[in-house]
């Protein structure tokens, strides 16, 4: 098979995950904290809109840049809340296709992207398949955003730092102070901040803080999957200041020749996403983050979640992937660090699921520590 397989698939190991899905696949009723994705279906009411939208016959494709409603209402929310002057928008299916977009447009062979560990696996992969060099920085114990040690990791080839705030896996939030002394470190190397803000409306002290109203050259990723538990729909946005336009057109063109376009009756419904309030089911969710940090804090070292619905907390005994054998075994589904991590001294637990699941798995895990 060698033969006909390409070099670069060689780039990406999944073997870490792929083991934790083999014992998972032999459970028969899990408590199981491994999944990425609300517990809740799509509110009705957007269900409806895109039924309506394929009734009404919208099935082909949209505009490659997304439906034009759809852009222009994302332009007005972007600059409402961020007071950016007719930014540029381009709909992608998911953040990760928007994702993919943007580095395929920014990074060139050898050039460094720098981002704090623990991380959202897909960066590290797609910034290897294109050749490009991740810079990893440790954010332990407290997974704070850290600053100076980005600041000191920057050199000549740096082209990009990203930010995850609510961030997956540690669900914690980056301060108000900590993006702005990053926005200025970014201002004076000229580097441009990807901030991937899908878990922004999973936040449970307050608003969370964006990037985007601390920096002007940030690229911004904000998606609909979690916040309204459409992660099949495949829908997300970019945008960026008019002044970053040329990199929205790029990644355009790239869109043009890749996805072709992000799913067309998914978009009708999202332009009645974006005015759909989901405060109850974040209320809920903080009810959940309350549940499993109360219940796991007194055997367990973990940093309290502020966002998103995971928690990342460190392995009784050193070894996640061992710990995290044992407890599968005990039939609680986990995630080991190393899957989002240079190290392998956490799990993740995402608290997606059922309270009463939560307190059975908070159980079982407590007897392992
Ligand atoms: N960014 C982060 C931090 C995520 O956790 C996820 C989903 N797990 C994504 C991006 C991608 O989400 P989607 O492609 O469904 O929008």
């Amino acid at each position: 098979m060698g033969r006909y397989i390409a070099d670069r698939t060689k780039l990406i190991d999944a073997s870490g995950i792929r083991k934790v899905f083999a014992l998972a696949a032999t459970l028969s009723d899990p408590i199981n904290f491994s999944i990425g994705q609300p517990d809740f279906d799509v509110p009705d009411a957007l269900k409806e809109q895109a039924i309506k939208a394929i009734r009404a016959g919208q099935n082909k494709y949209s505009q490659t840049a997304g439906d034009s409603i759809l852009k222009e209402k994302i332009a007005e929310q972007v600059e409402k809340e961020f007071g950016w002057q007719r930014p540029a928008v381009l709909v992608t299916s998911g953040v990760s296709g928007g994702l993919l977009l943007a580095f395929m447009t920014l990074i060139n062979p050898g050039d460094e992207v720098i981002i704090p560990d623990p991380y959202f696996v897909i960066y590290k992969h797609i910034i290897n398949l294109l050749g490009g060099k991740c810079v990893f920085v440790d954010s332990y114990p407290d997974f704070k955003l850290p600053v100076e040690a980005i600041g000191r990791a920057v050199t000549g080839k740096t082209k990009m730092i990203i930010v995850n705030s609510p961030c997956n896996p540690t669900g914690v939030v980056y301060s108000e102070q900590q993006m702005k002394a990053l926005g200025e470190i970014a201002a004076e190397r000229d580097i441009l901040i990807l901030s991937d803000e899908i878990y922004a409306k999973f936040c449970y002290e307050g608003k969370s803080p964006s990037m985007a109203g601390y920096y002007d050259k940030t690229i911004l990723l904000c998606g609909f999957s979690k916040s309204y538990a459409m992660t099949g729909w495949r829908l997300g946005f970019v945008a960026v200041r008019e002044a970053l336009k040329d990199i929205i057109e790029e990644m355009t063109k790239i869109q043009q020749y890749t996805f072709v376009c992000a799913p067309t009756p998914f978009q009708k419904a999202a332009i009645a996403a974006l005015d759909y309030d989901v405060s109850d089911l974040v209320m809920a969710y903080r009810k959940k983050r309350d549940i499993l940090y109360e219940g796991l804090k007194n055997k367990f070292e973990l940093v309290k979640p502020g966002g998103a619905f995971y928690a990342f907390v460190k392995a009784p005994g050193g070894s996640a992937t061992e710990f995290v054998e044992k407890a599968i075994k005990s039939n609680v589904l986990i995630i080991p660090g190393n899957v989002f991590s240079e190290k392998d001294t956490h799990f993740r637990i995402s608290y997606a699921t059922s309270d009463e699941k939560i307190m059975q798995g908070i159980e079982i895990l407590g007897r392992l520590a």
